[in-house]
């Protein structure tokens, strides 16, 4: 059984996030949505906030599961016995940050390897970030977030 992670911060998760996750999961047989514990980013939404967002939004992919972790990657897939993690690329310039995690994570571990997968092109300008964004100056979003997350933004921005 061929498992892998899909590591990352999600706050919130989007609709970008899940075509990785929708992608990765015709591949591999079981796919860990990880969300991070320790970004190095702060980050609206607590850890298990981010998780239940995305519990909430995985529900109908049969083989995908959702976990938190600390610490480093490496770690976590070594706990979990994944053969690699799943990245998702958009334009170019997410390519020299991804490029140098995939090559660290490499030498941390070196029968660990990165695969990145493409976005349907609609998502491929979409971040959490910019949801984040819109939503606190008072935008709507229609058909990037999945169901309830938009409402939970608002709830924690107190819009
Ligand atoms: P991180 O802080 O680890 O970058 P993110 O939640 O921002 O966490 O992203 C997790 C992964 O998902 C990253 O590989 C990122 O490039 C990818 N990703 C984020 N948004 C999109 C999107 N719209 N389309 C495809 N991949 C995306």
């Amino acid at each position: 059984m061929k498992t892998v992670i899909y590591p990352g911060t999600f706050d919130p998760i989007t609709n970008g996030h899940i075509d990785i996750l929708k992608k990765a999961s015709r591949v591999f047989d079981r796919v860990i949505l990880s969300v991070a514990e320790d970004t190095g980013k702060s980050t609206l939404f607590t850890v298990e906030e981010r998780e239940q967002l995305c519990r909430g939004a995985v529900s109908d992919i049969a083989n995908v599961e959702v976990m938190k972790f600390s610490g480093l990657v490496v770690n976590f897939a070594r706990e979990v016995n994944a053969i690699a993690m799943i990245r998702g690329l958009r334009a170019i310039s997410d390519f020299e940050y991804e490029l140098s995690q995939a090559l660290m994570n490499e030498k941390l571990s070196n029968r660990f390897s990165t695969i990145f997968f493409v976005p349907d092109y609609k998502y491929l300008y979409l971040s959490s970030s910019m949801i984040r964004q819109v939503i606190s100056l008072g935008g709507s979003i229609n058909n990037l977030l999945p169901p309830g997350v938009e409402e939970a933004l608002r709830k924690k921005l107190n819009l």
